[in-house]
């Protein structure tokens, strides 16, 4: 059976023990071991602080931007074979596979350009400057230096390649080490897509560790200067970030967590027009990609109340011709869920949301899979479900069920109050509005914009042009506020704040000036 190694201190560690199993989600056969025993974190950390650190600090942006680049490059190169192995790893089906790699390829490139522009600049300024005493002399200037410490990065299972990928960018640009931690039952695929990078020794020896595994004592030697960037369960999160010693030293923390995302059929929007394709087409994408395993899926939908029975039939329709089963199948559209841990609590999740709401579609059970073993394997079905009432909804507005689920909730086609419903959920990821009406839009953005990250606003205009509301673009703000965590990733340099320190340079202008490159 293959053995999940790390890779720290500038070597691969095999683990002396302490082995947690990985199963194929179709089979349920074991198919791999992952540990991360035997490692020093002390020593991890040192070498990534000692050795990695000073490396990359003594290139400029420029150049590690061809870092970023060669890593994406090494990615590319074995993309094939890191799409077979995520259906092994992680049921995934091509399709989502590739929307993972793919993903962070992308990443990985969108920020070697953004890098490159920046040419032979070590770090980077903060606005313009501008004089503070009485004379243009004395001067103030904001710039960005690269933190002194090591970006530790956690990640959840259900994008091995991306979650890595999108936050080393960003670390390694602004000239951070990073440790990175994959979850482990989908730590098969990051551990090879890693080890694709270190072949290709696209990065200098301490630039990039992997822990697959547990973090042992690693959390609890970070200091002010380091960085956590953790993408997982609200639970989990809430442990993380509590930590006594991250909040004594005040190590900056970044959460990307649960999401109940909503998407709100404005009024107007007919069949017929290109927006009503679009929201569809989106509501059964973002159900059924990846399983519904995605922080950026759908869970609420918003619609006109007389509308609630078109829009069920036509989702029902829909989802129906979606093929459950083995992704080794060519006719296979939805892959299982990654474990059973994850089938277990899409299942109960199920049942928590229908104490309140109506199945209109799929059964809330584990289903046998196409051309799969009967029995085997952790499948469910799309799964729909209807609130009689949007604000009494019981645990749609608490509850993220992280599988192919998602649930009708009636408004009065209300800009405030469909603003009002979205807001039930703390927070978001994403909202996606589907309307022509631009006064609608307005209110929505007005009332309701600030209780998510990101607003994917589609209408005719734009409908050919549209991603999925799911699609988290590196140019483009990931992260939400409340139950969403708080963070901020991508969204082209900002994603880059978090790894770096803003420090108002304040004195003799020309002095500042030559500092900062102005002249
Ligand atoms: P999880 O159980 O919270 O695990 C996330 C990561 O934390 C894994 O790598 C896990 O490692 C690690 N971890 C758990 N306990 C830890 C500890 N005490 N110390 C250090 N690391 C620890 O979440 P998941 O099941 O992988 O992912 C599903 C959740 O992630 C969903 O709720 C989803 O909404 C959220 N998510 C959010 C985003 C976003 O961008 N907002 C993206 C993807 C997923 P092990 O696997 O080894 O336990």
């Amino acid at each position: 059976m293959h053995q999940i190694r790390s890779y720290v201190e500038g070597r691969w560690h095999l683990a002396d023990g302490g082995w947690a199993t990985l199963t194929d989600p179709c089979s349920e056969e074991a198919i791999a071991q992952c540990s991360s025993r035997g490692i020093s974190f002390e020593a991890a950390l040192q070498y990534a602080r000692e050795v990695g650190r000073p490396a990359l600090r003594a290139m400029t942006l420029g150049e590690r931007a061809g870092l970023l680049a060669a890593m994406s490059a090494a990615l590319l190169a074995h993309r094939d074979e890191l799409i077979a192995l995520s259906l092994r790893n992680t049921g995934a089906t091509r399709k989502d596979a590739k929307f993972d790699i793919d993903g962070g390829i992308y990443s990985l490139s969108h920020y070697a350009q953004l890098g490159e522009a920046m040419g032979s600049r070590r770090f980077m300024n903060d606005g313009d400057g501008e004089a503070l005493g009485r004379s243009a002399r004395f001067w103030g200037q904001h710039v960005l230096l690269p933190r002194e410490g090591v970006a530790v990065h956690i990640n959840a299972f259900n994008f091995p390649v991306w979650g890595f990928a999108e936050k080393a960018a960003c670390a390694l640009l602004v000239g951070m080490p990073v440790i990175s931690k994959p979850a482990t039952s989908s730590a098969w695929v990051t551990e090879r897509a890693v080890e694709c990078i270190v072949e290709s020794a696209a990065l200098p020896v301490g630039a990039f560790s992997l822990i697959c595994g547990s973090t042992g004592n690693l959390l609890d030697l970070l200091g002010p200067q380091d960085v956590l960037a953790f993408t997982g369960s609200a639970s989990t999160a809430e442990r993380l970030r509590s930590k006594a010693n991250l909040l004594a030293a005040s190590t900056r923390v970044n959460i990307e967590a649960d999401s109940l995302n909503a998407a709100v059929l404005g009024p107007g929007v007919e069949q017929g027009c290109e927006s009503w394709a679009v929201f569809l087409r989106d509501i059964v994408l973002e159900m059924t990609q990846k399983s519904g395993q995605k922080c950026t899926a759908v869970r609420r939908i918003l619609v006109p109340v007389e509308r609630m029975d078109e829009v069920q039939h036509a989702l029902g329709e829909r989802l129906a011709e979606i093929a459950v089963g083995n992704p080794v199948s060519s006719a296979v559209g939805m892959g299982p869920l990654s474990s059973a841990a994850q089938l277990d609590e899409a299942l109960s999740g199920v049942a928590r949301l229908a104490e309140s709401c109506s199945i209109v579609h799929g059964t809330g059970r584990r289903i046998d899979g196409l051309e799969n073993p009967v029995g085997k394997g952790y499948f469910l079905g799309p799964t729909l479900l209807r609130a009689a009432d949007g604000r009494r909804a019981g645990d749609v507005h608490e509850h993220e069920v992280f599988g192919p689920v998602a649930t009708l909730l009636p408004y009065s086609g209300s800009a405030a109050e469909a603003a009002e419903l979205v807001g039930l959920g703390m927070g978001s990821l994403v909202t996606s509005l589907y309307s022509n009406d631009r006064e609608f839009i307005e209110q929505f953005v007005l009332a309701g914009g600030a209780s998510c990250g990101r607003l994917y606003i589609a209408s005719d205009k734009v409908a050919g042009q549209l991603p999925g509301s799911g699609v988290a673009m590196p140019q483009v703000l990931h992260g939400g506020p409340g139950r969403a965590g708080g963070g901020e990733e991508l969204g082209g340099t900002r994603g880059m704040a978090l790894y770096q320190q803003r420090v108002a340079l304040t004195g003799d202008r020309a002095l500042i000036e030559r500092i900062v490159g102005v002249r």
